[in-house]
């Protein structure tokens, strides 16, 4: 195969081929402890700090299962309409690689925890297409290496290498969906729409902060291409831990185009694991695919089977949270939304966020206007999706709540949340910090407009005569000697009180 791939024309790919995908997503739970062991499961920590013999895989440590990972598990496996097993164990996975200090993984294999469910997931056009679920297994994630000295960080150009073993450990669980047949045309749409209702859906189950720029949510797009008409599938390429929702849909139509080109020229696929580069929107070649032989998988001998009992299942199964699809039949009634503007919200990833910020006790309409308004505006400009701008819908219905006690107006509010974005921490102590505490004690505004009337009697004047109209001046001067920081109704009320209108 020559260096640079060619790729077909997608109408062309489409008048020739049925694509099929497969989707792996891994998604690290946000449990206070790691899979096996006691240590902090934080992100960001100095590295190596949050380690310890288990992790390290040193000799004689001994594993012990994370419980809260269990039921995580269990917890995902029921909103995806899963079977629960009954039964099942850990098997080690057996590989060498730096960043993996026990030389195996503990993760399932045959016997995973949670099987056979499925995901409905709604397009762009807002039709479903609901993807089948083959099985969520729990592992653990492996350390970090870090590539020093080169200029892209990646291995090849590197000086040395750096190990990083904080994320060793870490609760991880692998959704794998059965191969998507009969998507034609929108397999990227269905596959980066797969990903976002997934990624919704742990969100709406609070077991991850679902991060795919921090890769708490990584996604693995097998895509293989067969001839219109036929019926046995085609060599699949894996492309590997692609980081965000466009990509997944970038990925998955390049690879396409690929494999379509590749194929109409007397090309084979080889079945491997490919890189997708965000610069060029292009993939290329990892590491040809190992099979499950290489990995000689046996089951853990250092971990006890898991069997979930009934009830603890069934009790799960009752407080599930309201689910993503749930809630948005919900909005659609308690806000008064058309189709359309569901839609839209959907689409633009707003409403689990306009829901999360009315359910921390902002009105609809607020909640509603921030997110799609200004916050949308900041996301665009600082060029991430809404749901990964560095601000929680608690700290928006804070804001929400600071400008309805007239504590700040909607310009300050504005700054409030910049600072917040900006990581100066939550709204009160941006409030705090840059002085912005509106002046609502009145007799401080009282004291600006007097002194803003006696600077421009003439106006003063008019507005004693009956032209009310004229105050917007007055007002005007007041917001500048108190920087803005004043409700400008009010100081229209004392204003026309003073002028005895
Ligand atoms: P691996 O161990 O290679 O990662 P998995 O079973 O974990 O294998 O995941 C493979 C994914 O690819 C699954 O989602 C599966 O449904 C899908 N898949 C299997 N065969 C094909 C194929 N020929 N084309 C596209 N996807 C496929
Ligand atoms: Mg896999
Ligand atoms: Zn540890």
């Amino acid at each position: 195969m020559t260096a640079v791939a060619e790729i077909m024309d997608y109408d062309e790919v489409l008048d020739r081929f049925d694509p099929v995908l497969g989707l792996e997503v891994h998604v690290e739970l946000s449990t206070k402890t790691k899979m096996f062991c006691g240590c902090a499961n934080e992100f960001g920590a100095e590295p190596n700090t949050q380690v310890c013999p288990v992790c390290l895989g040193l000799p004689g440590a001994l594993p012990a299962v994370n419980g809260k990972a269990v039921e995580a598990a269990i917890r995902i496996g029921l909103a995806l309409n899963c079977q629960v097993a009954e039964w099942c164990r850990f098997a080690r996975k057996n590989y060498f690689y730096p960043d993996q200090p026990k030389n195996f993984q503990t993760s399932q294999y045959d016997e995973p925890i949670v099987f056979d469910g499925h995901l409905d997931v709604v397009l762009d056009d807002g039709e479903t297409f609901r993807v089948d679920i083959e099985r969520a297994h729990m592992e653990e994630d492996t350390g970090k290496s870090l590539h020093m000295g080169g200029a892209t960080g990646r291995i090849h150009g590197a000086d040395y290498s750096l190990l990083d073993y904080n994320r060793a450990g870490v609760p991880l669980i692998e959704i794998v969906t059965k191969p998507i047949t009969g998507a034609g045309e929108r397999a990227p749409e269905v596959a980066r729409a797969y990903v976002t209702a997934l990624r919704d859906l742990l969100r709406a189950l609070n077991v991850s902060d679902v991060r795919m720029d921090q890769g708490s949510l990584r996604c693995d797009a097998n895509v293989s291409l067969m001839p219109k008409g036929a019926s046995e599938f085609g060599t699949r390429t894996e492309t590997k831990n692609v980081n965000s929702l466009r990509s997944v849909e970038r990925a998955v139509r390049y690879e396409m185009q690929r494999h379509a080109a590749v194929l109409t020229s007397g090309g084979s696929i080889v079945q491997e694991t490919r890189h997708f580069d965000e610069s060029t929107g292009s993939t290329s070649s990892g590491r040809p695919k190992e099979t499950s032989e290489d990995y000689r998988y046996f089951p853990e001998p250092d971990l006890v089977p898991i069997a979930p009992s009934r009830e603890w299942v069934e009790e799960l199964s009752q407080t599930l949270p309201e689910l993503p699809w749930e809630r948005r039949r919900r909005a659609k009634e308690d806000w008064g939304l058309s189709d359309e503007e569901l839609r839209d919200l959907v689409n633009a990833g707003a409403l689990e966020l306009i829901a999360e910020t009315v359910e921390a006790g902002a009105a609809p309409g607020d909640a509603r206007s921030w997110w799609v308004a200004y916050l949308s505006q900041q996301a665009n400009t600082r060029g991430v999706e809404l749901a990964d701008l560095a601000i929680t819908p608690k700290q928006v219905a804070r804001v929400v709540a600071l400008v309805g006690e007239g504590k700040l107006t909607n310009k300050l509010a504005r700054q409030v949340v910049d600072g917040v974005l900006d990581g100066e921490g939550e709204p009160d102590e941006v409030v705090a910090a840059r002085g912005f505490e509106v002046v609502s004690d009145d007799s401080e505004l009282q004291k600006a407009v007097d002194e803003a009337l006696a600077a421009q009697p003439d106006v003063a004047d008019k507005i004693r005569g009956g032209k009310v109209q004229a105050a917007g001046a007055v007002v005007g001067s007041v917001m500048k000697a108190t920087k803005g920081q004043a409700d400008a109704k009010r100081v229209r009320e004392l204003v026309l009180k003073a002028c005895g209108q």
